[in-house]
């Protein structure tokens, strides 16, 4: 799989995200100021859907020539930190499962259980770190997924769910 690519602009960034369902890298412009507007609350997700203009109309199984979204994750220094692709509103459950079968291991999601407001941090009841994170676990991303796309280790991330875990916050759900 290629690597993602950003190239840095006084005012726009070009960026170029391997879609795997195009199998193609899918190129974007992307005003700063959208970033950083986004970034305030947290994480930006760049949102792009579109279809692949050249699908291998040998291949039965390639789908890409139908319309589907892409979710790139840039953080603050305006590169990639993850990439998803699917069709329709969000990744189903079986998607999120065979993406990780192919990684190997056990299937991991944290979901926030509740809305959390950006007050929460201002009242000290949450730090930012964990306030990103909780962002992030909205259903189709993985324990390990949300520690690329935080840019946080893993073991963090899992000590981290736990202590919102105790504090009601959120729910890992488990799929083997
Ligand atoms: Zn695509």
């Amino acid at each position: 799989m290629p690597e993602n690519k950003v190239k840095k602009y006084f005012r726009l960034i070009e960026a170029w995200a391997w879609c795997p369902i195009c199998e193609d890298m899918v190129a974007l412009n992307i005003d700063k100021k959208e970033i950083i507007d986004g970034l305030k609350m947290s994480i930006y997700t760049k949102e792009f859907t579109h279809s692949n203009p050249n699908p291998d109309s040998e291949d039965p199984d390639d789908l890409s020539g139908n319309e589907h979204t892409i979710y790139i994750y840039i953080n603050e220094n305006y590169d990639v930190t993850g990439v998803k692709s699917f069709f329709g509103e969000s990744p189903t459950t079986e998607e999120i499962r065979a993406e990780a079968a192919e990684e190997g291991g056990e299937v991991r999601i944290p979901i926030v259980v509740k809305e959390i407001p950006p007050m929460a941090v201002q009242f000290g009841m949450l730090n930012k770190e964990q306030f990103k994170v909780l962002k992030i676990c909205d259903g189709m991303n993985r324990i390990e997924q949300v520690a690329e796309i935080a840019e946080i280790s893993v073991e963090e991330i899992e000590k981290m769910m736990e202590e919102l875990r105790k504090k009601g916050l959120v729910k890992v759900i488990k799929r083997t």
